[in-house]
């Protein structure tokens, strides 16, 4: 079968400081991802060059088939790809069925397999809170809104950068069932997140980066199995 998201020697700038070195990687349909690494080794750089955001970036991109190394994000975002960026990008002054119906305009046209209606029962805290303003929700119900306005565009593969930074554990485990579903449902992730020992337990692969490159490429049994290497990379 071939890949949904094959890269192949990516590298990416910042001006003239490179921040990724040759950046191989390939995502089956419904797999999931966990990217982890220490601060400032390049896993945000990755996914933003993935969706385009990052300009200065060389080598192959190729998302369902067609090559995207070279495409604008709001073209990537309509071949299936979406973002849930670091702070999550919810608009504070929408609604949060506003947020919602927003996403679904920037997303893969057509056939609309997600609807409000399901983000909301993949979220009932959502629902509860449909007529609230962005900035009124919770830290965990913006991530929840964050990858609600994900799911409305449709995506074959959702990239979710620090999942869970700065939420309380109850609220975390939520997100981490959230993931499950996702899963379910067919849809392709790359998760970063610092909890890696959560990660393990929900991801099909667990990818190592270290100074922008890919230091580990494999099952989480592989990498439990050499604790070597979670300790020269993560410090644990
Ligand atoms: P973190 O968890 O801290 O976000 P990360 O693994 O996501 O870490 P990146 O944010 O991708 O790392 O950063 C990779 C490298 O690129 C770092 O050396 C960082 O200093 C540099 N970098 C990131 N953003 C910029 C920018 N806007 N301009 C210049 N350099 C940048």
């Amino acid at each position: 079968m071939s890949a949904l998201l094959a890269i192949n020697g990516l590298t990416s700038f910042y001006g003239v400081s490179q921040a990724l070195h040759g950046v191989s990687l390939t995502v089956s349909r419904g797999e999931q991802i966990a990217l982890i690494g220490r601060n400032g080794m390049g896993k945000t750089t990755l996914l933003k060059s993935i969706v385009g955001l990052l300009a200065d970036r060389r080598g192959e991109i190729v998302f369902a088939g067609a090559s995207t190394a070279k495409a604008k994000p709001e073209d990537i975002a309509r071949h299936g790809l979406a973002y849930v960026p670091e702070g999550r990008g919810v608009f504070g002054s929408l609604s949060v069925v506003e947020n919602l119906v927003m996403a679904a305009r920037a997303g893969v046209s057509g056939s609309r397999r997600w609807t409000i209606d399901r983000v909301f029962e993949v979220f009932p805290r959502l629902h509860q809170r449909r007529g609230n303003g962005g900035h009124q929700l919770s830290g965990g119900e913006q991530q929840m809104l964050s990858i609600g306005r994900a799911l409305m565009t449709n995506p074959d593969l959702i990239l979710l950068d620090e999942a869970t930074e700065g939420l309380a554990p109850l609220i975390a485990q939520d997100i981490w069932k959230t993931l499950g579903i996702i899963r379910e449902e067919g849809i392709a992730t790359i998760v970063v997140d610092k909890d890696h020992r959560a990660l393990a337990k929900v991801a099909d692969r667990m990818v190592v980066m270290a100074k922008g490159e890919i230091a580990f490429d494999g099952a989480p049994a592989l990498l439990a199995a050499d604790p070597s290497i979670l300790e020269k990379h993560l410090g644990v």
